[in-house]
């Protein structure tokens, strides 16, 4: 399936602005523990063969903990979003893109691929993430593309519809949402969920999602994509995440009911049902300490995934390729998992 595998030498995305020619992610940096492939890719094979059990960090991880929402850059170690080895190769080109909590972990590394894809793209995230939100802006014009930081809450109907707006008046038009701002907090019983945090957790899940949906659809074309960042809580609960794992059971189903209503517009709705991803969300109450140190040890593959290898899912469901695939859940969960 995916894109992000180089299909081509960088392509200059038709209509791109800026730096042409200048998409950045040289091929992926060589990585402590990288798999021992030796393969040497031909010059336009893009990423090289990785085994992808010797990727990336392992547990035991070191103990920390930061306040919400937490900051990607203050993570030991730090996530890997793609920064240094994502390749594009145009199969966005053109595109206008909007992501919630784009400024960290997986929207993060959604919109850096999106960007060297060819698109253009505006992140949500909250004022207290604004060093990570630079980062990403700063990426994503470094791959020659407009960027639009939309500091705010999601938890508030007026600024989803006033996110929605500055996309669309900023980029000409919207064609693809990624509703993915989440809130995670971790309770070991329902007797310890005050009505606060439950609403907390479904304002920003549920709400938000529902409100910036309603107001972007109107200025969707024929063609657009919203993909909708689900867990594999939807499924498989975990026992200390009740009020997090429902809601990501209900966007399951929202994707799929929204899948068939946007048929009639031509609008294509699917979902991406995450396992452990090394994250803020993570390491800022959504774990305990005791989970965050063995975070990822319980799947087949022995780790957490890093956002880079989600990024791909998101750019497959964006592109125009897949257009026979709407009102679907995509999981990448380390081998566990459903769907
Ligand atoms: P993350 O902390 O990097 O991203 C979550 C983002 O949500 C934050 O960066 C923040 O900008 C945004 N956000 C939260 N509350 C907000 C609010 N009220 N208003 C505006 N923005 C708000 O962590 P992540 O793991 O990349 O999370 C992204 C999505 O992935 C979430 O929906 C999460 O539930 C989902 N997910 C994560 C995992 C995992 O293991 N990390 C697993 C399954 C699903
Ligand atoms: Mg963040």
């Amino acid at each position: 399936m995916f894109a992000g595998n180089a299909l081509a030498a960088d392509a200059v995305a038709p209509g791109a602005t800026g730096a042409a020619g200048a998409t950045p992610g040289a091929a992926a940096p060589a990585r402590p523990g990288n798999g021992g492939s030796n393969a040497s890719p031909a010059p336009d094979a893009g990423t090289p063969l990785r085994d992808p059990r010797g990727l990336y960090p392992h547990p035991p991880f070191s103990a920390q903990q930061q306040p919400w929402p937490g900051l990607a850059g203050r993570m030991t170690p730090r996530p890997d979003h793609g920064e240094s080895s994502y390749r594009g190769s145009g199969l966005l080109a053109g595109r206008k893109a909007l992501i919630t909590g784009g400024d960290s972990g997986i929207g993060r590394a959604a919109a850096i691929a999106f960007a060297r894809e060819g698109a253009d793209v505006a992140i949500v995230y909250l004022p207290a993430e604004e060093p990570d939100a630079r980062e990403v802006i700063q990426l994503i014009r470094d791959a020659g593309r407009n960027a639009l930081a939309l500091p705010g809450d999601i938890r508030d109907e007026a600024f989803c519809k006033q996110a929605i707006e500055r996309a669309v008046n900023g980029f000409g038009g919207l064609d693809v949402l990624v509703n993915n701002a989440g809130r995670q907090h971790s309770h070991d019983s329902i007797l310890d969920i005050s009505t606060e945090d439950f609403d907390w957790t479904l304002r920003t899940n549920l709400y938000g999602m529902f409100w910036l949906t309603k107001a972007a659809i109107p200025h969707m074309p024929p063609g657009a994509a919203i993909i909708n960042t689900s867990s594999v809580n939807a499924y498989d609960p975990s026992i200390n995440l009740l009020d997090y794992a429902m809601t990501k059971a209900a966007i399951a189903n929202f994707t799929k009911s929204l899948a068939k209503q946007m048929i009639a517009r031509g609008i294509r709705v699917n979902a991406v049902a995450p396992g452990p991803f090394w994250t803020p969300l993570q390491v800022s109450g959504g774990q305990t300490q005791k989970n965050l140190e063995q975070f990822g040890a319980q799947t087949p593959m022995g780790r957490p995934g890093q956002p880079a290898e989600i990024a791909p899912v998101y750019v497959a469901l964006a592109m125009a390729q897949m257009s026979y695939v709407t009102g679907q859940v995509y999981g990448a969960s380390g081998g566990a998992g459903q769907p």
